[in-house]
């Protein structure tokens, strides 16, 4: 195995456990990209293993921590996943949810994969070479765990991935790419082909959950709706009107088949529009709740100037035309921005629209996808409940 030797000034956040190495950080290495490497500290002495990748910024993402050498065989991948699995087997009553992610990359000490599963399709989302060349192992130990079919979902198009996989993204065994599964009892109808990120937005249970209890007799206003959870779950706590806004007409289509599923769409609208528009354009003192849940505006720190701009507006808008007494849950998903600046962002829209705001309460990511304490980045969801009178 190839070694990777690190200047004696960066090694501080590695020894703490940050999954990183940025190439600045690297005093030498002879790897392959996808090459697994043991990471020594200057002084030679190991520190733990990760995956090679020299043409990103993040050279190495460790997966590993030991100061005796392992061996990184079979049994050692399968102990992580089911690590993993262990987690949300204590986390979920699967008659209940059988919708959730399984593998949160470094929340779940393994940088570079993301898997979710939706009933009994897990889909996989690779993101670096050394998870994609371990992925037919990676395939026969998930299938060993008791998940037979594995759909693999890249953003980048690899011509290794597209020669690993059996045919349309199955690593193992086919099934169709559309199934039904459970969130918190309700059911939802989820394409993992054609659906967004792995085909649904799990991210976002447990604060579908807070708005299933406080949306009774309410009209609301779910912006970026995408399928419309958040409206079924309003629906599902009894409000009286949800209206579901999204630019992409097929997702407001497949909202409208969803709250017709569930026999509740004589209380829904499917508008397809865009949410800036929307707003400017709804009337004031329509809607007791708006839910406002727009895709990352920044992607990376350079946007970051744009990308509160959007955010202004869209809550400021809100601000302006939300009933008295109402409630607005405000979210950002851009990992660029954090809690503290999404919060100050959210307050210079409440200034400027004169109203009266409280938070309430402090939203975040769901129980399966843990924080890593050594590795903030693992954060990214956060959200505010806001009383506004
Ligand atoms: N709340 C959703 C997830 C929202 S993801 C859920 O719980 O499932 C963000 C959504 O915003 C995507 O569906 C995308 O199509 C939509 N979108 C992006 N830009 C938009 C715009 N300007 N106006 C309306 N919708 C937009």
């Amino acid at each position: 195995m190839n070694q990777l030797i690190l200047h004696s000034k960066r090694e501080k956040s590695i020894v703490n456990r940050h999954h990183w190495i940025f190439s600045g950080a690297i005093k030498s290495c002879k790897a392959q990209n996808g090459e697994i490497v043991s990471v020594h500290k200057s002084s030679g002495e190991l520190l733990g293993y990760g995956f090679f990748d020299p043409n990103s910024q993040i050279a190495c993402r460790m997966f590993e921590w030991s100061r005796t050498p392992l061996e990184i065989e079979s049994d050692y991948w399968k102990r992580k996943f089911q690590k993993a699995i262990n987690l949300r087997t204590a986390l979920f009553n699967h008659e209940d949810t059988n919708c959730y992610r399984l593998l949160h990359s470094e929340g779940d000490f393994l940088p570079g994969l993301i898997i979710d599963r939706y009933a009994n399709i897990l889909v996989l989302q690779p993101k670096i070479l050394g998870i994609e060349k371990l992925l037919p192992l990676f395939g026969e130990i998930l299938n060993e765990l008791g998940f037979q079919h594995l759909y693999i979902k890249s953003k980048s198009s690899s011509i290794f991935l597209e020669q690993l996989t059996l045919s349309n993204g199955w690593l193992t065994e086919e099934t169709n790419v559309e199934t039904e599964v459970k969130e918190n009892g309700l059911t939802f109808l989820i394409n993992v082909e054609t659906g967004q990120k792995t085909g649904f937005f799990i991210d976002q249970r447990s604060n579908r959950q807070d708005v299933r209890l406080r949306s009774i007799n309410k009209t609301v206003l779910n912006a970026f709706s995408y399928t419309g959870g958040f409206s079924l779950y309003a629906l599902a706590g009894g409000a009286k009107q949800v209206d579901s806004v999204d630019i992409s007409s097929n997702a407001i289509d497949m909202a409208n088949d969803l709250m017709s599923l569930n026999k509740l769409q004589e209380k829904h609208r499917g508008i397809a529009a865009d949410c800036f528009d929307f707003l400017n354009e709804m009337p004031s003192n329509y809607y007791d709740m708006i839910i406002l849940d727009p895709p990352a505006f920044a992607k990376h720190k350079r946007a970051l100037k744009n990308a509160s701009q959007g955010y202004k507006q869209i809550n400021l808008k809100a601000f302006k035309k939300i009933k008295q007494g109402g409630l607005l849950y405000t979210f950002s998903c851009s990992k660029a921005i954090d809690k503290e600046l999404f919060q100050r962002i959210v307050f210079s829209a409440a200034v400027e629209a004169h109203r009266e705001v409280r938070i309430i309460d402090q939203l975040h990511q769901p129980e399966d996808h843990p924080v890593n304490i050594f590795h903030p980045e693992t954060e990214y969801l956060k959200g505010l409940l806001l009383y506004v009178s």
